[in-house]
């Protein structure tokens, strides 16, 4: 079994008398500032001029920079950016003012795994990556509890960049539920594939096409939106409160029966393979590659995409029924 560790392995005091930058504050940016601030820590939020957020940070009480102002003040620099936009922040507002004995660190391992983002020899290099949403990150904070995070070391200048890491994943609060280390390659490519086979890609692909099915075979839409999209939350929340075991005991014995003879027809060996190949595009550096160049050609496969998805009946039916969900629940 694989190290947890929790608060008590981690000292809060080493970043005691240190500002941390926060750049960025959308989904994990929010939520880190605000747990460090409310954790006793000395943060500052790093902004582009105009930036909507500014005002809501202002609000909740945070101090508010540019964000190479915001660099040039830190000691340690979390990069809280889309991961696309990394490169260049970096490049024009961070690397100037990235000073000997700093530490640069990230939630997600792509800029510095893949090449994007080269950071000089004299810093530390970190992650602290919750495996959680930022609102999740926050709101479990404030409950007096924590989302289970990842950390990581790629580069140790000051040789105190993992304790400085645990401490800053302390002052989020995750060491309250637990921290696991990994390495920059293990948390990139783990993360990449599992959002693309499993999360992300696998489960609305598996969606879509239950859905199409039924719908092709004359049953109704809003019937095919409940058994294939709606009821998955309710098998996923048995399966990450007890394992596939608990899911299995809640669910009758036809569906049961159902489940262990025809799942392995759906992923087949041929969907296997499929996945390992996704996974050696993820290895190569070939998915790293397209996603950079499509974002720097103006996304126009991405905004394609989007809008197709967008179009796509299951969301039509989707929305008119979950509109008629919090009608029904207003009235209760
Ligand atoms: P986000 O899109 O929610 O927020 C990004 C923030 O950056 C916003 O405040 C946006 O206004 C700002 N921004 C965008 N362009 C900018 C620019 N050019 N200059 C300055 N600010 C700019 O991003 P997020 O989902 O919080 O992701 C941040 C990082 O955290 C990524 O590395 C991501 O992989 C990682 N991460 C995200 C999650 C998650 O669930 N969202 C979980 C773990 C790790
Ligand atoms: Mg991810």
């Amino acid at each position: 079994m694989a190290r947890m560790y929790y608060d008590a392995d981690a000292n809060l005091d080493l970043l005691a008398k240190k500002t941390i930058a926060i750049v960025g504050y959308g989904s994990q940016g929010h939520a880190h500032a605000l747990n460090l601030k409310d954790s006793g820590m000395n943060v500052v939020v790093g902004l582009y001029p105009g930036s909507k957020s500014a005002a809501k940070a202002t609000e909740a009480g945070l101090t508010v920079h540019p964000v190479d102002q915001a660099a040039a003040a830190a000691d340690f620099i979390m990069i809280l950016l889309p991961d696309e936009v990394q490169k260049i922040v970096y490049k024009e507002q961070i690397e100037p003012n990235l000073t000997a004995g700093k530490v640069l660190a990230f939630a997600h391992g792509f800029n510095i795994h893949f090449g994007q983002v080269v950071p000089p020899a004299d810093v530390d290099v970190v992650m602290v990556a919750p495996k959680g949403p930022g609102h999740l990150v926050r709101r479990t904070y404030e409950q007096g509890e924590g989302v289970p995070s990842l950390f990581a070391i790629y580069q140790d200048a000051s040789g105190q960049a993992r304790d400085r890491a645990m401490a800053y994943a302390k002052g989020i609060g995750g060491t309250r539920a637990g921290i696991l280390e990994t390495t920059f390659r293990e948390e990139t490519e783990t993360d990449l594939f599992g959002e693309q086979v499993v999360l992300c890609g696998g489960l609305s692909a598996l969606i879509k096409a239950g859905f199409e099915t039924l719908v092709a075979a004359g049953y109704q839409p809003e019937l095919a939106y409940f058994e294939c999209l709606h009821e998955v939350k309710l098998i996923v929340d048995l399966v990450v409160e007890g394992g596939l075991a608990k899911m299995r005991d809640s669910i009758s014995n036809t569906a049961e029966y159902g489940d262990l003879t025809r799942g392995p027809r759906i992923v087949t060996d041929q969907t296997r393979a499929e996945m390992r190949k996704i996974l050696s595009e993820i290895q190569s550096g070939q998915f790293a590659r397209e996603f950079v160049l499509e974002n720097q050609s103006g996304k126009p496969g991405f905004t394609s995409m989007r809008r197709q998805e967008a179009e796509h009946p299951i969301e039509e039916v989707g929305k008119d029924l979950r509109a008629m969900f919090s009608w029904l629940k207003k009235q209760a």
